[in-house]
């Protein structure tokens, strides 16, 4: 029987990443994806700044743009009541906006790259089983030989069978709502800067522009239109329930090319790990589409959980995992909350010029929490984000005057980084058994005041982990 040092269930973003990190420091890796073939039916398209900030550590921002367009703002348009947009530039990162790119194509260039590492990605296998035992987890597959491996990590999805076999419940809830995905040719072409969220009294629709001069129309998410799973939908009957919202000529397609559909799920894991098996991305937790959050949110995943196995790996304490699960959970429910944004669309729906402002503030803070640049809400005090124990270390601070590099985006999962601001005299001692070495020191500016980001009085520096949230202040 093989022995790898990591079997990773699904070649979908988060596998695939984490298949990625780990291979690129030096561990055998395994991947094994049901599916022959990857196909082209419409998913997840929007790529944050924190993904494409690691897409960039991984040399294929290049490719990304070749494949992608760049997007600006998450737009409410209200039937007969104006509209609201939230920004998605301004932010901390040296990425403007974020970009729109099928996510097939995406998972192409994700597994090249794990691949060039040295990651055995076997496609038509199917994980049945696994036995943990004192020599390791031996895995059971449909279509493969059995495996032997240090650690086991579920990427497999919403329905995800390694989950199943740990008996790990999610707990939340599906919404009655379900949403029909159309790729197809528009037949005006607007908004090609923004994602437009069409709000009308029976229901709403999201069109957001994808490459190729095409859209995709996600939704519509309509009272009383429930779809069964795999269930044949008549493209004209969501025409017709879109017709309602009344937004005319500029939600029609002229084309429909691809279409898929699926319910929506609120819903976290109960435990992310059980002794050496772990739960990533979107089979640890489900949201609406809302923000383009279940993508990404999984690729952070992924960075998360790469430099704590790592760490295991390396003979150090295997409770580093327990950090994953709480700290992975916690952010995951924040996520989900984020998304639930039917209370929103009645507030706006409701909102007149006395209210107006407010909701505009509600929705400038979604549009922060969705970038993904500032996770953990408990950093932000009085609109700044505060880089303490937990918080993500942003590559760049946005400024009156422009945008000043910080911390550089790194792939590295077995490095950790010692920041030490300018002004500061001397350094602290930097060892910290429960997270990589310090292999890389970076003398940067203190976050000047006045900037949305901001360090504690008394800081001399931060030690940061691979995953770019602060370990530890260093003070005097
Ligand atoms: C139709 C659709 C539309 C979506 N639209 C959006 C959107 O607009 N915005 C957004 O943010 N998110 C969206 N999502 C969610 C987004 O696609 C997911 O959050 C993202 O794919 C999560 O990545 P993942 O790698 O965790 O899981 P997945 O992408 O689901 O990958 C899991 C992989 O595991 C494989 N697998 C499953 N079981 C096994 C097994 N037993 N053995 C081996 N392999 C297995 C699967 O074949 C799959 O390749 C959408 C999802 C769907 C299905």
């Amino acid at each position: 029987m093989k022995n790898y040092d990591v079997a990773v269930i699904g070649a979908g973003p988060t596998g695939l990443v984490l298949a990625g990190l780990l291979s690129r420091a030096g561990v055998k890796v395994f991947v094994a994806e049901r599916r022959l073939h990857r196909g082209d039916r419409p998913k997840a398209v929007v790529l944050h700044a924190p993904t494409l900030e690691l897409l960039d550590s991984f040399g294929l921002l290049d490719d990304v743009h070749a494949r992608s367009i760049p997007l600006e703002r998450f737009s409410f348009h209200v039937s007969g009541a104006g509209s609201y947009s939230a920004e998605m530039t301004g932010t901390d990162t040296f990425q403007d906006g974020y970009r729109n790119m099928p996510q097939p194509l995406l998972e192409g260039l994700l597994e090249k790259y794990a691949l060039e590492y040295g990651a055995q990605i076997e496609h038509g296998v199917g994980y049945l089983s696994h036995e943990e035992s004192d020599t390791g987890t031996t895995v059971h597959f449909d279509g493969h030989p059995d495996i032997r491996c240090t650690y086991l990590v579920g990427c497999d999805g919403p329905r995800s069978a390694v989950r199943e076999s740990l008996g790990i419940a999610m707990t939340g809830r599906t919404l009655t709502s379900s949403y029909l995905l159309v790729e197809g040719m528009p037949q005006e072409l607007t908004g090609r800067d923004e994602v437009g969220i069409f709000v009308g009294s029976t229901g709403m629709v999201t069109m957001m522009p994808i490459p190729g001069d095409q859209v995709l129309v996600a939704g519509p998410a309509v009272t009383g239109l429930s779809l069964e799973r795999g269930a044949e939908v008549p493209w004209s009957r969501i025409e017709e329930a879109i017709e309602t919202l009344g937004f005319g000529r500029r939600l029609r397609l002229a084309e429909a090319i691809r279409t898929s559909h699926y319910s929506v799920d609120l819903r976290t894991a109960d435990r992310l790990v059980a002794g050496n098996v772990v739960l990533a991305g979107d089979a640890a937790h489900l949201n609406t589409p809302a923000g383009g959050q279940g993508l990404n949110l999984g690729i952070s995943d992924a960075v998360a959980l790469s430099w704590r196995i790592l760490v295991a790996l390396n003979g150090g304490n295997p409770q580093v995992l327990s950090g994953y699960d709480e700290e992975r959970r916690s952010y995951a429910a924040e996520v989900v909350k984020t998304t639930f944004v039917v209370p929103f669309v009645e507030r706006i729906r409701a909102a007149d010029e006395a209210t107006r402002p407010a909701v505009q503030a509600e929705l400038d803070a979604l549009a922060l929490s969705w970038s993904q640049l500032y996770p953990g809400a408990g950093h932000f005090h009085d609109g700044r984000y505060e880089l303490t124990a937990g918080a993500r270390v942003p590559t760049a601070l946005r400024t009156d005057t422009g945008v000043i590099p910080f911390l550089p985006p790194s792939d590295r999962a077995d490095a950790s980084t010692l920041i030490l601001f300018d002004d500061a005299e001397s350094a602290a001692p930097t060892t910290d058994p429960s997270i990589p070495p310090v292999r890389q020191v970076h003398r940067l500016p203190r976050p000047a005041h006045g900037g949305r980001i901001t360090v504690p009085d008394g800081a001399r520096g931060l030690l940061v982990r691979p995953d770019r949230r602060v370990a530890r202040v260093l003070t005097a």
